[in-house]
């Protein structure tokens, strides 16, 4: 398809694909579509580098091994990475490599993808990996974007793209709450699943926006936004195929017969879900995930604070509020330059200047808005009947107007595309696609986070602020921070939206992100979830006991991989035949993501 035919055509909709958009969402993706190829400058490139082979095998081998699966999966389940990698957009996005790629565009590319239909032809992928020691990445959806999108950490390897054959909602509980999904079910599809059958007793959780795999996002830790929103502590139970083809169910799940998996997590013995997530241990194949109950009712609400200086004793003011769930959900302080940026226009519509927007025109834009100026804006949600709400809400309200200057936002009067109403919805579980927008920020528009965890405390906010703040003016980026206020703790993310067709801007916001890290490091605070590329760098300020707990990482990867082949790198965690050959990526290996070659048997 040519870069017009690719602009021009419609957005992929549910059930006709498993990654398609639900209808009710359909004009809102045509226009973010619209917006997105409207700044796109950046040109299909040949192919570099061609065929891609992973390190540790010869090419004519490799070859070889390649023709021997697409026999036994069928010619249309294995697909050669050869073609112009075409980056798409968030509906119709690759599945060979990063589409938001910091570095050179050919570095994190897959060799082949692979299309399972079952976990025995997982199971049979995994015995080929193993007979060839090619090395397999698995994906779910592949919309991780921020954090790698699709692409594998070790160039060459074989993608196993789970969702597009295995995309199953295996079961949905209306008694218990609870669902049991294969990798390809998204949270569009999800929630339209519950809504077709009429459940409407029952809400899903999902993230800002809902085109990743309930399967995906939940092993990579990811966020949403109701009183559910911490998706790894409301699955239940896995079945997982290991690095060495055997395959095992979780929690209750090992108990022949049973009829408990999706309700007690932990079955007996050790808990073992924990090692399946952020890791290469395992490919999780089914997960069992809880539902919310509706909970009868549900109010957004909006304040906002005039000055950086709020952020402190605003913590101080958030911290037993949401300890004690008098604040519902994980709710964001969002800073006034990410309002700005989510109504989705190129940041050359406010200024053309080099540097950070200044603050001066991002106030003057923010008091011409319905929500009007400000420095921070708080968005959360109350849920339960009238009389309920009104209970926390009046706390909550005279809580929050003790900073001076605090204004609660009447919601009737904001129009129907202000983005408290994006947030409003999914607070309530609805998936959006709202939350894009501001990926127009610049041409060829990517990002990448930095998310560390912090106390919910006024001095750690200040900190990670601050620091934020000095590094994005160093490098001459915007900085939009926002923090999400979880149970005990906030990840502060900050977006960083860079041209992805720009090498200077690339190099910036590579160097501002691990200068970020270190710095954290140094203060104590460690980041939650990254990108590929600083996988190796957040792993290593994880290094309390002269590095014990990656020792203990390796010995558990030696163990159920012992040829080293499922996802290697993934989260910092090298397989013995690539350790010590200079594979992690630091401020120092620079832009290249490949070693010195692996070990040999
Ligand atoms: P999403 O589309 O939900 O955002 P992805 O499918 O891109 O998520 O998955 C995020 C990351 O989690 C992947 O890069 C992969 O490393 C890991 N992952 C995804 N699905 C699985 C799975 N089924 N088993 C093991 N790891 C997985």
């Amino acid at each position: 398809m040519s870069f017009a035919e690719e602009a021009a055509s419609d957005v992929p909709t549910l059930p006709g694909t498993h990654s398609g958009i639900p209808t009710y969402l359909l004009e809102k993706a045509r226009k973010a579509k619209g917006g997105i190829f409207e700044t796109r400058t950046k040109p299909r490139a040949e192919r570099q580098r061609l065929p891609v082979v992973p390190q540790g095998i010869e090419r004519d081998a490799f070859l070889q091994a390649l023709a021997e699966l697409k026999e036994e999966l069928g010619a249309e389940n294995l697909e050669v990475n050869d073609k112009p990698l075409t980056d798409g957009w968030y509906m119709e996005h690759p599945n060979t490599h990063d589409m938001m790629t910091i570095l050179d565009e050919e570095e994190l590319v897959a060799s082949a993808v692979v299309y399972p239909g079952s976990t025995e032809e997982v199971q049979q992928i995994v015995a080929w990996a193993n007979k060839h020691r090619i090395p397999i990445f698995p994906i779910s959806m592949g919309r991780n974007l921020g954090y790698g999108g699709a692409a594998p950490r070790v160039r060459g390897s074989v993608t196993i793209d789970l969702g597009k054959r295995m995309n199953k909602i295996l079961d949905i509980n209306p008694e218990d709450f609870t669902c049991l999904v294969e990798p390809g079910v998204s949270f569009y599809a999800l929630y339209e699943a519950i809504q077709a059958k009429g459940y409407d007793h029952m809400w899903i959780d999902s993230p800002d926006l809902g085109g990743g795999s309930v399967i995906g996002n939940t092993v990579d830790r990811g966020v949403g936004y109701t009183p559910y929103g911490d998706h790894w502590a409301c699955h239940a139970g896995l079945e997982v195929v290991l690095p060495t083809g055997e395959v095992i169910r979780t929690g209750m799940g090992a108990l022949p017969g049973n009829n408990t998996w999706q309700t007690f997590p932990y079955g007996f013995g050790p808990y073992s879900d924990g090692i399946f997530s952020q890791s290469n241990f395992g490919i999780v194949t089914k997960m069992g995930m809880t539902l919310m109950p509706n909970p009868g009712g549900y109010e957004s609400f909006m304040y906002t604070f005039p000055k950086e200086e709020d952020l402190a004793p605003l913590m101080e003011i958030i911290r037993p509020l949401r300890i004690s769930n008098i604040l519902e959900n994980v709710a964001q302080l969002r800073h006034v330059s990410q309002s700005i940026a989510a109504r989705g226009l190129p940041r050359s519509t406010f200024y053309t200047g080099s540097g950070p927007v200044p603050s001066s025109i991002l106030h003057a834009e923010a008091a011409k808005s319905p929500v009007g100026d400000h420095t921070w804006a708080y968005y959360g949600m109350a849920y339960g009947p009238s009389h309920i709400r009104a209970h926390k809400l009046a706390l909550i309200d005279s809580e929050f107007r003790k900073i001076p200057g605090a204004r609660k936002i009447d919601p009737s009067t904001l129009p129907a595309d202000e983005y408290f109403w994006s947030r409003d919805r999914v607070a309530a579980g609805i998936p959006d696609i709202q939350e894009l927008r501001w990926v127009n920020w610049t041409p060829n528009g990517a990002h990448v986070a930095f998310s560390p965890v912090s106390p919910i405390r006024g001095t750690d906010a200040t900190a990670l602020f601050e620091l934020g703040k000095k590094r994005h003016e160093q490098y001459g980026i915007d900085f939009w921070p926002a923090f999400c206020v979880g149970l005990r703790e906030m990840h502060l993310i900050v977006e960083i939206v860079f041209d992805r067709h720009d090498l200077e801007r690339k190099t910036a916001a590579l160097a501002c992100l691990r200068d970020m890290v270190d710095d954290a490091a140094r203060l104590g605070y460690g980041e939650y979830r990254t990108h590929l590329v600083l996988m190796d760098q957040v792993a290593g300020t994880y290094s309390w006991g002269d590095g014990a707990l990656m020792k203990f990482n390796e010995k558990i990867k030696d163990a159920l991989d012992p040829n080293g082949i499922l996802a290697p790198g993934r989260c910092g965690i090298w397989p013995r035949r690539y350790r010590g050959r200079g594979w992690e990526m630091t401020r120092e290996s620079g832009l290249v993501s490949e070693g010195r070659g692996v070990e040999m048997d």
